[in-house]
């Protein structure tokens, strides 16, 4: 660019002199025409008056000579209308030698010899009237009057003889001139074209570099992985990229043109409040601006996405806002992770503080059996029932600090298992004793069915019992007194399925995808217990896929009884 600038810089100064000389030349020229045409015209006046002057005086003679012939008056009117113009003839002449037309010595000799002439002619026509007819034709023969016509003739014809050649050297200044102008008027024509020739390529060249640094532009534009609108400096769309398109409904062609807020329409997430775009806030501030938090941008279908975006100022060399740029991105993921952060922070809070609440309960019973064993009265029968409180309460209490010892290592990725071949019923039988408890204080009706074959799985047999045992506990934990608890196990696919089914009080269909979360608790309700840390069934979900199996949980809804299913690989057929 700064090479093309320097060119056109250069072509001006050229073209500028160029221009001022042919505005010389072309100047004198016409003034030289003009003058020369003055003089052209001159020289003719001068050559026709003495040609005038002349003819008067052949007029004269006529005259004289019809009179002289015919002596008849009327044949006198040329002469006397010569004696009357011939004043004026001899003036016209006189004027042309003052003016410096003619020769002025010239002038004396022509007054003299016309006088003369004239004398002669005055003379015979005298001599007539007086009817000296005789001597008026002596006159007429003595060849006065003619040598003296012959004279003045002989000076007509140098004048115009003079006149005529000046004539012909001033048309000759003029055909120079003309020639000259010509040859002007030629380089300006060709310096002319050479000019315009010079701009289209210049034109052409310069146009072909915007256009590939536009397409350039338009490339890089296009490939950047965020949203990209670009307004002019009222806030009207002048472009904008894929992206942009995609997330706000617009085809780049339908939006420029159209004011920023037609196409760029956001509201806050919660209040649903229209937001000031960032285009207006940056026409406004003049700076860098960010997006309010919580912005959801709708579609031209009226579609919503969560977005984050800013707005800077497109600014000139000079530093003058020229438009804004507005850059933006589809924020759904993000929005989505914040909010399941915020979501395990909030269950975590509730867990901690269940957490000491859990481990505070069975501090009550605990202080007061051993307040009552350590008494002085109290009696053997006492003091056994203290113990086995006691013994109870602090069991709870190390399950519970097992179970939050397991949760650590998972949240570290330390939970380990220690596979061995063990039959399918060691494990169940594992399983069931450690639900006894709670199936028994249930008064539940329990029964478990195993295959015939002897089924054997590849795992870590306690912590397998762990998960089965949480499993039975909570259909225990979460079914009405007196209601049925199952077990049933059997091939199913490839490994094997293991199911514990009650008809307690379910779960609602909403609860299902979540329960597995940690910390989480289906809210308690009036048939709901709410008992427990929220964690048995997380821990149970990280332990069946460490064993490379899954868990899922079914209900038909609340009061319809639930069912949990393990799915494990089988080791192998037994033998
Ligand atoms: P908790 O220690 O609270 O029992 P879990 O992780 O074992 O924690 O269970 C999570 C939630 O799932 C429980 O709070 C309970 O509401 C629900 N739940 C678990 N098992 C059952 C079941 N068999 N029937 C109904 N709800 C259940």
């Amino acid at each position: 660019m700064k090479r093309s600038r320097s060119l056109v810089g250069f072509a001006v100064v050229v073209s500028s002199v160029v221009l001022i000389g042919a505005g010389v030349v072309a100047n004198r020229t016409i003034g030289q025409l003009s003058k020369t045409g003055a003089a052209v015209l001159r020289a003719k006046e001068i050559e026709l008056d003495y040609e005038r002057l002349l003819s008067t005086l052949r007029d004269a003679e006529t005259g004289q000579r019809g009179y002289l012939l015919t002596f008849d008056e009327a044949y006198l009117e040329p002469y006397q209308a010569a004696l009357r113009e011939l004043e004026q003839r001899m003036k016209a002449v006189a004027d042309d030698a003052q003016g410096g037309g003619s020769m002025v010595d010239d002038l004396a000799a022509l007054r003299e010899l016309v006088d003369k002439r004239m004398k002669v002619l005055a003379d015979t026509v005298e001599l007539k009237r007086a009817e000296k007819h005789l001597a008026a034709i002596d006159v007429v023969r003595s060849g006065e009057g003619k040598r003296l016509m012959d004279e003045i003739r002989g000076l007509v014809g140098k004048q115009v003889h003079a006149q005529q050649s000046r004539v012909a050297h001033l048309q000759d200044v003029q055909r120079k001139a003309l020639v000259t102008s010509v040859r002007t008027s030629l380089i300006v024509s060709l310096l002319a074209i050479t000019l315009v020739l010079l701009l289209v390529y210049i034109v052409r060249r310069d146009s072909r570099r915007v256009r590939d640094s536009e397409n350039r532009l338009a490339i890089t534009l296009r490939s950047i992985g965020d949203a990209v609108i670009a307004t002019d400096n009222h806030g009207v769309v002048t472009m904008m990229n894929p992206i942009a398109e995609n997330l706000t409904g617009w085809a780049n062609k339908d939006a420029v043109g159209k004011p920023l807020d037609e196409v760029f329409h956001i509201v806050n997430e919660d209040t649903r409040v229209p937001v000031e775009s960032p285009v207006t806030k940056v026409l406004r501030e003049g700076g860098i601006v960010g997006l309010a938090n919580h912005t959801v941008l709708i579609r031209r279908d009226q579609a919503e996405t969560a977005i984050e975006d800013s707005g800077a100022p497109i600014l000139d060399d000079a530093g003058n806002m020229t438009g804004v740029v507005l850059v933006f991105r589809d924020a759904t993921q993000e929005r989505a992770a914040q909010k399941a952060l915020q979501d395990a922070d909030r269950r975590k809070d509730e867990f901690l503080a269940t957490l000491a609440h859990e481990l505070r309960n069975p501090l009550a019973p605990i202080r007061q059996a051993a307040g009552t064993a350590a008494h002085a009265a109290a009696t053997p029968e006492q003091v056994r029932w203290s113990l086995g409180v006691i013994q109870r309460q602090v069991a709870h209490m190390a399950r519970l600090l097992d179970d939050l010892l397991d949760v650590s290592r998972i949240t570290r990725g330390r939970l380990e298992v220690r596979k061995a071949r063990v039959p399918l019923k060691t494990v169940v039988d594992a399983a069931v004793e450690i639900a006894q408890p709670a199936v028994h204080s249930g008064k539940h009706q329990f029964t478990v069915e195993l295959p015939t074959e002897q089924l054997e799985l590849d795992v870590d047999s306690l912590r397998l019992a762990q998960v089965l045992g949480n499993l039975l506990t909570n259909a225990a934990k979460y079914t009405p007194t007196g209601g049925v608890i199952q077990l049933k196990a059997g091939r199913a696919g490839e490994g094997m399925a293991i199911r514990v089914i009650d008809n307690g009080i379910g779960l609602e269909a909403t609860d299902l995808p979540r329960i597995f979360d940690m910390f989480t608790q289906v809210s308690p309700s009036a048939d709901r217990p709410n008992s427990g840390l929220g964690i048995g069934l997380a821990l149970s979900k990280a332990l069946v896929e460490l064993h490379g199996g899954s868990i899922e949980a079914k209900s038909a809804g609340p009061g319809q009884g639930s069912e949990f299913i393990v799915r494990l690989p089988l080791a192998g057929m037994p033998n």
